[in-house]
């Protein structure tokens, strides 16, 4: 008996070698398959008579008629196939050639009844149908049950065997024998109150819809079904951490005004805001969990220090967590620095490296001691990597964990790290990559958030300069100048991006695309493209191969006599590392890397960004690396350069050039570049309906609602057992991080 649970292995027409094919999309069962939505349609639904066709030159056109003869040649160049046939219907006839198509003459044959959509195009006998999707049919007038032609046809994201024309083929007999049989996920007063389309008739309307309304409400109701799921998840884990109880720290006023004014500095009002909310939060026996965004140089690391010393100061430790051992070696020396009036213990553990920090000096200590001065309260501030959650390190009594940059710390980790603890730590994840609010909202939705939207004022603003490819001469004599004055500067290279390269070897092999008719999009491009290990490989040769000829070129024939350094991807961490520490030193005038250059590494010195290709990455990106620089208070430049003229690049450059706040910029990538574009949601496998969903605000908002006012009703979906169901499959397919 076939369900909507049998493999695809088992339907006839799919069989062993399509099943393998269409594991490449994730679909393994019927219902895989029949979730599996096009991309985008093709508009065929007009049909036209010949002799109208006929005036339609470069229209895509749909007619029907009757084939008067089919041949099948080996055209002018050898390995080109040709088949050319005519058909007429009673308004005329008309041409039409294919192109490498040589078992078409088998299926199709003369007086056969066809339908046919495609391109009209001027060959040297006159108009011609161009390589048309075609089917046939009992009888000219006929359209109740096209599939190819004649219709809004649905057009899917392919992969190597696997086209559009044979999803349709398989798709629909099974919709036919299937559709009925799926259950209804969205609890019922949801589907009234936003009058969504059933589910049955939702998945028929986006493979083949009767209209584009039809398709665009089908298209809303898995868009709001894919972010309330979305929603459920990060719900689901806030709510459990709300009945787990964590340390109260009450706020020390008068320690905190002597930490603020033994600062050489005044905390701006931005960062006086955000440290209230942390400290409010710190007083409550519910666990903190509160993300705490701010430009690079905002000044998080003040914040989250200030939070840290009350916290300590109630006799509780803290843990922070760097994603890299050279950034947690530099908040180690901040935090050591901002704290050394005030008694505390700070210890430092990397991989290879324990430090402790006490009484204005720091020591080396084994991490045997380290671990033991943690686990019996002697250390008070523990800085490090990841190292400090593994096994075998142990607090006495945490408190707080602040994680730097790492975005996402799950219930999971936070139950790992107390053990056999009672109390849960508070959390505060910082972070410099600008969210937008609804993905603040649904992908980090279980997290508060607060703001640093303001630098301090001692600043100087990073000038931001499109440089013309006539202009280069001039950027490198600038940027010899500024060298010479001990300055350092970063060239940043892009990477090889995969998908364009892709594209390229493919259009080079003369595959042909079944794209460019109609434009309808329904997905956009960020449906996911799977490329073998063979070519990911290649592709990371490339990438280190381009950098070296570009090395080469700057070292040899540009700036000859200055001292230029490689940074790659494939380098290992200590010697990344160590390039690093020697360009802050002072000791390499040039850093040319791809983009692994590690976020938050101060090099004051550095006064020049330099990015090449700049098309080629998102503005917050671009946005990130011109953070590196104007870290002092020297003039510093971020130099774009690109070799793509076209007007939407420069309207997105130019926003880089006009905005200096990552905020704005991230919607603004978001607006022009689309969800695909932000931070996170590539890797978090954010299925494309929901991606969608995230350029709209309102969407998000009246999801988070529902799944708010579902989850307190029903906290464990006990009465909507479909749904569970559903928010267990999908919970296998996301992992946010
Ligand atoms: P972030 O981690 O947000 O990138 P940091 O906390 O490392 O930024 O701060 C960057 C630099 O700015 C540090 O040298 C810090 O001492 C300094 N700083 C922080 N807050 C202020 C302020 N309000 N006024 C002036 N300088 C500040
Ligand atoms: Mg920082």
């Amino acid at each position: 008996m076939i369900s909507l649970s049998t493999k695809v292995e088992e339907i006839p027409k799919i069989g062993t070698v399509y099943a393998k094919r269409l594991k490449k999309f994730g679909i393994k069962t019927v219902q895989d398959l029949l979730f599996y939505f096009p991309a985008r349609y093709d508009d065929f639904s007009e049909i036209i008579s010949i002799s109208r066709a006929r005036q339609r030159l470069n229209d895509v056109v749909c007619v029907q008629g009757q084939i008067t003869e089919i041949e099948n040649s080996n055209s002018f160049k050898k390995f080109m196939s040709l088949t050319e046939a005519t058909i007429q219907d009673n308004s005329g006839e008309i041409k039409i050639i294919w192109f490498n198509q040589p078992y078409l003459s088998k299926n199709l044959k003369e007086d056969d009844f066809v339908c046919l959509a495609g391109k009209i195009s001027l060959g040297k006998d006159g108009v011609y149908f161009n390589s048309p999707s075609y089917e046939r049919i009992n009888e000219i007038g006929e359209n109740e049950e096209l599939t190819h032609t004649g219709r809004i046809v649905p057009v899917y994201s392919e992969t190597k065997g696997v086209t559009s024309r044979w999803l349709r083929y398989v798709i629909k007999p099974l919709l036919y024998r299937f559709c009925e049989q799926i259950q209804e996920s969205l609890p019922e007063e949801i589907i009234k109150k936003y009058k969504f389309l059933p589910i049955q008739e939702a998945v028929w309307q986006l493979h083949f819809p009767n209209s584009f309304e039809h398709a665009d409400a089908a298209k809303a109701r898995f868009s709001f079904e894919e972010l309330f799921l979305i929603q459920l998840n990060v719900l689901k884990e806030k709510i459990k951490l709300m009945v787990k109880k964590a340390h109260a720290c009450p706020m020390d006023s008068d320690l905190m005004k002597s930490f603020t004014d033994s600062l050489p500095f005044c905390l701006t009002d931005s960062q006086k805001k955000c440290a209230y909310a942390i400290l409010k939060d710190l007083e409550k026996t519910v666990p903190m969990s509160r993300l705490l965004e701010g430009d690079v140089g905002s000044g998080k690391t003040v914040v989250a220090t200030l939070a840290t010393l009350n916290v300590v100061k109630c006799g509780h430790q803290v843990a922070l967590m760097a994603p890299t051992e050279i950034l947690a070696k530099q908040h180690f020396k901040t935090v050591s620095e901002l704290l050394k009036d005030f008694d505390v213990k700070i210890g430092m553990l990397t991989g290879k490296d324990a430090r402790i920090f006490k009484e204005q000096n720091t020591y080396e200590v084994s991490k045997k001691s380290f671990l033991g001065d943690l686990e019996n309260g002697q250390i008070d501030i523990a800085i490090g990597t990841h190292s400090l959650i593994q096994k075998g390190v142990d607090f006495k009594d945490l408190a707080l964990v602040i994680l730097d940059e790492q975005h996402r710390f799950g219930v999971e980790q936070r139950d790992h790290l107390i053990k056999n603890k009672k109390l849960v730590p508070h959390l505060l994840s910082m972070t410099a990559t600008p969210i937008p609010r609804t993905l603040a909202l649904t992908a980090y939705g279980d997290l508060d958030l607060s703001l640093i939207d303001e630098m301090p004022a001692n600043r100087k603003k990073v000038k931001t300069i499109i440089v013309e490819p006539s202009q280069r001469k001039e950027a490198y004599n600038f940027i010899d100048k500024e060298v010479k004055e001990g300055k350092g500067v970063f060239v940043i290279f892009p990477k090889i991006d995969s998908a364009a390269t892709k594209q390229k070897e493919l259009e080079a092999k003369g595959r042909p695309t079944s794209r460019g008719m109609s434009d309808v999009p329904i997905t956009g491009s960020f449906v996911p493209q799977n490329y073998g290990p063979m070519s990911l490989a290649s592709l990371a040769v490339n990438e280190v191969k381009a950098l070296k000829e570009e090395y080469e070129k700057l070292s040899k024939e540009v700036f000859p006599d200055l001292r230029i350094t490689m940074l790659h991807g494939k380098m290992k961490a200590p010697e990344k590392e160590r390039i690093m520490l020697d360009f802050k030193k002072g000791e390499i005038d040039i850093l040319l890397s791809t983009s692994v250059v590690e976020v938050g590494v101060d090099v004051p010195r550095a006064t020049i960004m330099m990015i090449e290709g700049a098309e080629r990455f998102g503005l917050s990106q671009l946005h990130q690396f011109r953070g590196r620089v104007g870290r002092s208070d020297m003039q510093s430049y971020c130099f774009l350069f690109t070799t793509d003229p076209s007007m939407l690049n420069r309207k997105r450059l130019k926003a880089l050039v006009e905005s200096n706040n990552g905020f704005e910029l991230a919607e603004k990538d978001l607006e022009i570049r689309g969800p695909g574009s932000l931070y996170g949601t590539q890797q978090w496998g954010i299925p494309d309906m929901a991606m969608q969903g995230l350029t709209n605000i309102f969407l998000v908002e009246k999801t988070r609602a529902a799944a708010k006012e579902l989850l307190e009703k029903d906290p464990s979906l006990e009465k909507h057992p479909q749904l569970k169901e559903r928010l267990k499959e999908f919970e296998k397919r996301i992992h946010f991080e």
